[in-house]
């Protein structure tokens, strides 16, 4: 998939598209191709690209815990930085 049709994809969630915070602050216990371990908190998933998109976009091998993961305007805030301190926040409860 292209850049742009990523991006617009990811638009139509209501996520920002660049953000990426979901991907980096939340502890991921599924496999991810490249992390089969799955993800510890705080590290950057080796699918986001260096435009903060996910690589696996639209494709099976997604977790499916990504696909279930969208756009809240409580926890991703107004930016990247209040997306992940709260999510961040919210992973230490639980
Ligand atoms: S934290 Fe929210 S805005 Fe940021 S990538 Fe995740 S769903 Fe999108
Ligand atoms: S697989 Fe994609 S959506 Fe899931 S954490 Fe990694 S970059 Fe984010």
């Amino acid at each position: 998939m292209s850049q742009a049709d990523a991006e617009s994809q990811q638009v139509s969630t209501g996520c920002r598209p660049g953000c990426g915070a979901c991907c980096i602050a939340p502890s991921i216990s599924s496999s991810i191709p490249g992390m089969p371990e799955g993800k510890p908190a705080g590290m950057r998933c080796v699918q986001l690209d260096e435009h903060n998109l996910c690589r696996l976009f639209g494709d099976p091998r997604r977790p499916a815990v990504c696909e279930q993961f969208s756009y809240d305007p409580a926890l991703c805030g107004n930016h990247r930085e209040e997306a992940l301190s709260a999510i961040i926040e919210l992973e230490q409860l639980t």
